[in-house]
């Protein structure tokens, strides 16, 4: 499937969307939610274009793969959720129910986030 330069996330990144940018380095970048599911409820999207979690990594070179999961890790950090617990979640394709063809990473935390799947 090619990748549609007309999603959400896409726009966001040329910056014809806002966002509430949290944090970002040279391949990767990390912003709220726009319908949190929980009190900490950050997307982390490659600044590359990915459709999926597999697109990204098969074929992000290791740099962007390392810069995108050091991200990850210092929004867990900033958010101080490692101890109270969180949950990270990369919905795929239709049995994952992904809206936004463009690879994420849910950051969730802030509360009991229950049973894995529901
Ligand atoms: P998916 O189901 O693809 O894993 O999740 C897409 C996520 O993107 C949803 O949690 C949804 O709330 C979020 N989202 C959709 N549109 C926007 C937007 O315009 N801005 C932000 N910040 N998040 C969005």
């Amino acid at each position: 499937m090619l990748y549609d330069d007309n999603n959400i996330f896409a726009k966001i990144l040329r910056g014809e969307l806002p966002c509430e940018k949290v944090l970002e380095n040279d391949y990767a970048l990390a912003f709220n939610d726009i319908a949190p599911q929980a009190p900490i409820h950050i997307l982390v999207i490659p600044k590359r274009p990915y459709e999926s979690a597999s697109q990204f990594l098969q074929n992000a070179a290791d740099q962007e793969l390392v810069a995108f999961q050091r991200l990850v890790g210092e929004v867990v950090s900033l958010k101080e959720i490692h101890d109270s617990g969180y949950r990270l979640i990369s919905n795929t394709n239709r049995n994952g129910h992904q809206e936004v063809p463009h690879y994420h990473v849910h950051v969730l935390g802030g509360r009991d986030l229950g049973r894995m799947v529901f």
